[in-house]
């Protein structure tokens, strides 16, 4: 027999008996299809879904989009505006609250992480109190699950406004995920492969990369996110349902008794003429028109105005790599905010969010009476030894309690410092008198100037702590 004609023979027998009659085919199960969305919603508390509602209205009725929600937390903490149960009872409530919110607006796929409800402006505590790196694991597991080709969370970012700690976390959180569900090494039980029919320990789900992300705010000043994402109107009415989209996402809010169970009541009275003038008030309107989604990164080139769904393939988009590490040596001494702030620079650079709006110079809103820190990152000469001089400069009445003065600082690379300053008391007309202040640091490094900076403080009747 000739080589070839034996190659033949042989692939002729293999070919038989992979085709045979008598076996039949055995079909390979895809991923559950009930669980594929197009937008997953990343937020912290139940109720914070209705940042987005509007939009995701016309999402759901008019673009036929599958949309899923996740919940950072069950929202335990906080008063209960409606009955007698607190705590996890009330957290209880709430998840219930959220899932027939999410069910009013056609949204069946709903979860929450473990996170718990954390009291502070800070999204570090936060990231601690939700227990981060389980968090980030199931937030990933679930975008492994859900596939979803947007993204749409909390700003991670810190702004003068309600500037929640666990709305941020969110933001962090779903910014963290869109980077690592689609990586092959990250998490890699849940993406191990094909195991045996009863397996308990490997999920068999695929990596998957998300093709966008978009955030929203919790800053008091909408305007300065303008013209940063693409906007869409929230009185436009849906083809679909016949009524506005704020009608459709107001009312999916009315389940949120525990929260605002007034503002409900009140809502539920209303006239369509009445609720209609609500909206159409800019001081009273739940949403500003229009609603801007503010774009964080798409994996395929597009403009940040874009629509949400335009783009979604085509050419990726190289985003220069940067790992933020620790600080290496710097020839000088150079200062800048720390905590939150410091953590923010390096994340937006480490996420490729370059051009995510930022407020500056940078600025917080307090509680007036309430401390105020300055966290500092202060990176030394050659990791060398020296003399750090600090000096504060604040509004009239505003004390500095700590972190003036002079500070004989180890060799090491860098030094985390604060300064404390204890905000006025002052009264409702006093606070509405008052714009924000500035806070300025003045560093001396051996006596040689080492920089200035600004800190924007607004003083304010209510909020939560920095
Ligand atoms: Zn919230």
């Amino acid at each position: 027999m000739r080589q070839t004609s034996r190659v033949l023979w042989i692939a002729g027998l293999l070919l038989s008996s992979f085709t045979s009659p008598g076996r039949a085919q055995v079909k390979v199960l895809g991923a559950d299809e009930r669980f594929k969305a197009d937008i997953l919603v990343v937020v912290a508390h139940p109720d914070d879904e209705g940042a987005v509602t509007p939009y995701l209205a016309r999402a759901i009725y008019d673009l036929h989009k599958r949309v899923a929600v996740v919940y950072g937390t069950h929202g335990d903490s906080g008063g209960n505006n409606y009955g007698r149960e607190h705590a996890a009872g009330l957290g209880d409530i709430r998840e219930m609250e959220a899932r027939e919110s999410c069910a009013r607006m056609g949204i069946k796929n709903v979860w929450f992480l473990d996170g718990k409800d954390t009291a502070s402006q800070n999204v570090l505590n936060s990231l601690a109190n939700w227990h981060h790196g389980a968090s980030l694991e199931r937030l990933v597991e679930l975008v492994r699950l859900t596939r979803p080709d947007v993204i749409i969370t909390s700003l991670p970012g810190v702004f003068i406004g309600e500037n929640h700690g666990d709305h941020q976390a969110a933001g962090v959180l779903a910014t963290e995920a869109f980077d690592l569900a689609g990586n092959v090494v990250a998490f890699p039980s849940q993406i191990a492969g094909a195991s045996e029919h009863r397996e308990i320990y490997l999920q068999n789900l695929q990596a998957w990369q998300v093709k966008k992300i978009y955030y929203w705010a919790d800053a008091n000043d909408d305007k300065q996110f303008s013209g940063t994402g693409p906007t869409y109107s929230i009185k436009e009415v849906s083809p679909t349902k016949k009524k506005p989209y704020w009608r459709i996402a107001l009312d999916a809010a009315t389940t949120h008794l525990t929260q605002y169970p007034a503002d409900i009541e009140r809502i539920q009275k209303m006239s369509d003429a009445e609720a209609e003038k609500m909206m159409s008030d800019p001081d009273a309107a739940w949403w500003t028109e229009p609603e801007t989604l503010i774009f964080g990164k798409s994996y395929n080139v597009t403009k940040a105005t874009d629509d949400v769904f335009a783009n979604l393939e085509g050419e990726p988009n190289r985003c220069p790599e940067l790992s933020p590490k620790v600080q290496g040596p710097s020839a000088a001494p150079t200062i800048k905010l720390g905590g939150p702030w410091g953590f923010y620079q390096s994340f937006r650079e480490a996420h490729c969010l370059g051009s995510l709006h930022v407020a500056n110079p940078p600025e917080i809103g307090v509680m007036a009476g309430a401390q105020v820190y300055v966290p500092l990152t202060i990176a030394h000469a050659n990791g060398k030894a020296f003399k750090l001089q600090l000096k504060v400069e604040a509004s009239k009445g505003w004390k500095v309690t700590s972190g003036e003065g002079e500070f004989a600082l180890p060799a090491e690379t860098t030094t985390e410092l604060r300064v404390e300053i204890e905000t006025p008391i002052l009264t409702a007309s006093e606070l509405k008198a008052s714009g924000a202040q500035e806070i300025v640091v003045h560093a001396l490094a051996d006596g040689v100037p080492a920089g200035d900076f600004k800190l924007r403080v607004q003083l304010r009747s209510h909020g939560l702590p920095q």
